[in-house]
């Protein structure tokens, strides 16, 4: 079904009928076609979703949590197809993609639970002669823009919360890799109303911009880079629309010189460089004790160099491709800007030479705390390591960048864990552990990694507006 809008049921080219290519990023050739939808197409989707809010959001939360567990089957019958969709399309190892698919599935499963769970204040006489209560209702038109990283998984972040709560959705994902989005639209025709899930493919300036302006649209929820994340909130405010905002993340890893230095390198040899680094939680930002950085150092440059890049397909590959060629160059140019700054990179440090846009896993090492490595995110199989001198410099260092998406502490001492993260101005932080998330529990940041909450109970309330309803009585 690639190639085509998926609008109130029905599929259908741009309006205008422009396409962009989809590349397979570990070959740089192009494998298909997708509509490059217009504001023509937007009013379509909006029109059909708004159509389709009327009934949608007068169903019982039975109804929506079953309609979201059929989903979560036909995700689950149709996942070879959605692996083999996102492997050519975002370059994803076929050793590394269970993980991913599973906690799609579930994420689809825990919405559907949650839409039957909404809670409220007791309704009662708080004032003389006047019942009131509380209800948490929908707010109309919810559009979700994805990233292309995790195209699938971020696209069900969005869409179970906003279905689950009686809202309409459109979907747009990333103009990179939409392949997934039109086959998530295509298992899921026989399952929604007509016009209660949309997907409309294009550009972030023209289909994203058309979706982010229009006045019918309640909500825009993207996640993205944090450039992005500040356009789309000054465009949606002409229309004081609500803004979620998952943005990019720098996170640090902080290592104490007691931390269990094994546990630690065998976390960052996977964690770092799953999904080629291309994880806005990634730890990507070692910060060492004095008397541990240089085993940090040593220890993680013989992991990494263990590590094996390149074809997707094969079982045996670790890190695969990064997205894009543009990726690719940026990942390259800012690692060369590290080590002409001062750093070492100690393994890795090159594209890799063949086809598709590879690079070598890295370890980039002693770059200083305002170095572009340190400060900006490269989304990249790239870790950098400083070397701290205290607690305070180690925490200073930690929060001294604009991101505060998540963070790692390695300490055997349970009271400087706690007190690390108590002041550590990130939205998750682990303690000797880095990356595992679940679906009950809450992913955001803080700072410049933006705002609201993806996953858990707490995303609800950024899909719903809480009402005072007061009968006098
Ligand atoms: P991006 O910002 O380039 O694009 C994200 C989406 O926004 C795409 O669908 C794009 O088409 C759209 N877009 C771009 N410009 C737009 C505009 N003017 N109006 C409306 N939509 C527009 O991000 P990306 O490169 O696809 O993804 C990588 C980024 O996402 C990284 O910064 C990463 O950290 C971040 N990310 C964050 C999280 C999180 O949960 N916080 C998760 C995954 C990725």
């Amino acid at each position: 079904m690639a190639g085509r809008n998926f609008i109130g049921g029905q599929w259908r080219d741009a309006a205008g009928g422009a396409t962009d290519d989809v590349v397979d990023p570990a070959t740089g050739q192009v494998i298909d076609q997708v509509a490059s939808s217009d504001a023509t197409d937007v009013d379509a989707a909006v029109s059909a979703a708004a159509r389709a809010f009327d009934t949608w959001s007068r169903t019982t939360p039975r109804e929506r949590s079953e309609k979201l567990l059929a989903l979560a089957d036909a995700v689950e019958a149709n996942l070879d197809e959605l692996k083999r969709l996102e492997m050519v399309n975002v370059g994803k190892p076929v050793s590394i993609i269970d993980f991913e698919f599973d906690l799609t599935v579930d994420n689809l499963r825990f919405f559907a639970g949650a839409a039957r769970t909404m809670q409220a204040q007791a309704a009662g006489e708080y004032l003389e002669d006047h019942t009131s209560m509380l209800r948490r209702d929908p707010l109309g038109v919810c559009v979700g823009i994805a990233p292309w990283n995790y195209p699938l998984n971020m696209a069900v972040w969005k869409l179970g919360p906003a279905l689950a709560t009686g809202n309409t959705f459109i979907l747009k994902p990333s103009e990179l890799t939409p392949l997934t989005a039109l086959k998530l639209a295509e298992i899921s025709a026989d399952i929604f109303p007509e016009g209660v899930f949309n997907v409309v493919t294009g550009q972030g300036e023209t289909a994203g911009d058309a979706l982010v302006r229009h006045p019918q649209v309640a909500m825009v929820s993207i996640t993205g880079d944090v450039h992005t994340g500040k356009l789309i909130a000054r465009n949606a405010a002409d229309t004081l629309k609500r803004v979620h905002l998952e943005l990019g993340g720098k996170a640090p890893v902080v290592v104490f010189d007691d931390a269990d230095v094994e546990a630690l390198v065998g976390t960052l040899a996977e964690a770092s460089y799953y999904n080629s680094g291309q994880d806005c939680t990634a730890p990507c930002r070692v910060i060492a004790g004095p008397g541990v950085y240089v085993r940090v150092v040593g220890d993680l440059a013989a992991a990494v160099g263990d590590l094996v890049a390149g074809d997707p397909s094969d079982a045996a590959t670790a890190v695969g491709p990064v997205v894009s060629a543009d990726q690719q160059q940026r990942v390259a140019g800012m690692v060369a800007r590290a080590v002409e700054a001062g750093a070492e990179a100690v393994v890795g440090g090159n594209v890799l030479d063949r086809p598709g846009f590879f690079y070598a896993p890295t370890v980039v090492a002693n770059p200083s705390q305002d170095a572009e490595i340190v400060q900006r995110e490269v989304f990249g199989p790239v870790v950098s390591v400083q070397r701290f001198a205290d607690e305070d410099q180690a925490l200073a260092w930690a929060n001294g960048v604009d991101y505060g998406l998540a963070a790692s502490v390695w300490t055997q001492d349970v009271g400087r864990a706690m007190r690390m993260a108590s002041r550590l101005m990130f939205g998750t932080v682990w303690v000797n552990d880095h990356i595992p998330i679940v679906s009950e529990l809450p992913h955001g940041g803080f700072k410049q990694s933006g705002y609201g909450k993806d996953m858990s109970l707490y995303a609800l309330e950024h899909y719903t507006e809480l009402k005072h309803v007061m009968v006098k009585i």
